[in-house]
């Protein structure tokens, strides 16, 4: 099933897109679905189908995106590259930092940064987990029945921010900067979401192919090692980290140009497609 949140006639409502419909889910958001215990969820009324409509970000959390950073080997190597770094000194517990909420997008949507702020806006394509009740303390063998479903996410980045700054936040949230979609496919259709190719396209060209195999931590252990004396609430949104190939760490580097057009897609969830437009 792919959950989404979409706006026709004006209106922004939850449902379900059946290849190029949608079907209203009869309750206030997909947060709201979302967080109904999973055997009343069936109890919430499908409307008729509309053929008109747009699709914003399927979930929109009241608090920061919680990220995984260096989660693919490869991608942790290329950054000791592009650093000089000696040596790879892999953290044995996730590397967890946030992203604001205000920097959620929609699919499709212009992505805007103004090259005052940043000439640095960098991609990371990336699994996200949504997470499906409130928990804490789960262990890695019940990580599944915390979780709600998977999506898109592209971790955008202004590079000379997170290096200036130090801390991450800032460089990770400016405004547009976590583009989330096209909408949610269930944990019951992905289990734990492993073995799915994952790739990121900037204009058509192939900037990161990867597969979620090759994470460092897999979404059992990012949610068992996260919501340790950690409360997670549904609709929680987990970027799980981004595989090689991102921009800084090229030679030369590549940044986002105006008018570039980046695709986030993983297989059996969809493709997230926004244009970047920098003033
Ligand atoms: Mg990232």
């Amino acid at each position: 099933m792919r959950y989404v949140t979409f706006v026709a006639d004006g209106v922004r409502r939850p449902g379900v897109l059946d290849r190029y419909v949608v079907r209203p889910l009869e309750i206030s958001t997909l947060a709201a679905y979302i967080a109904l215990p999973a055997e009343r969820r069936a109890e919430v009324p499908l409307g008729g189908p509309t053929a008109t409509f747009v699709l914003d970000a399927p979930v929109r959390p009241q608090k920061n995106v919680f990220c995984v950073g260096r989660n693919y080997l490869d991608h942790a190597n290329e950054i000791a590259r592009a650093r000089g770094s000696a040596g790879l000194n892999l953290p044995e517990v996730p590397t967890f930092f946030t992203k604001a909420p205000t920097a959620i997008a929609a699919p499709e949507q212009a992505l805007r940064f103004s090259r005052a702020v940043s000439s640095q806006m960098d991609w990371e394509g990336e699994l996200g987990i949504v997470i499906g009740r409130r928990c804490r303390d789960v262990r890695a063998e019940q990580a599944l029945d915390a979780i709600f479903g998977y999506t898109c996410v592209n971790d955008v980045t202004a590079r000379d921010l997170q290096r200036d700054h130090r801390q991450w936040f800032k460089g990770k949230s400016l405004d547009d900067a976590c583009p989330v979609g096209p909408w949610v496919v269930g944990v019951d259709e992905l289990g734990d979401a492993s073995g799915l190719d994952i790739a990121l396209r900037v204009n058509g060209v192939a900037k990161q192919h990867s597969n979620t195999s090759n994470m460092i931590f897999g979404v059992r252990q990012i949610v068992e090692s996260l919501s340790r004396g950690l409360t997670l609430e549904p609709g929680d949104l987990i970027a799980t980290g981004t595989p090689e190939g991102v921009g800084f760490a090229r030679t030369p580097p590549e940044f986002f140009a105006d008018g570039d057009v980046v695709e986030v897609e993983i297989e059996r969830i969809g493709v997230l497609r926004n244009r970047i437009a920098i003033s």
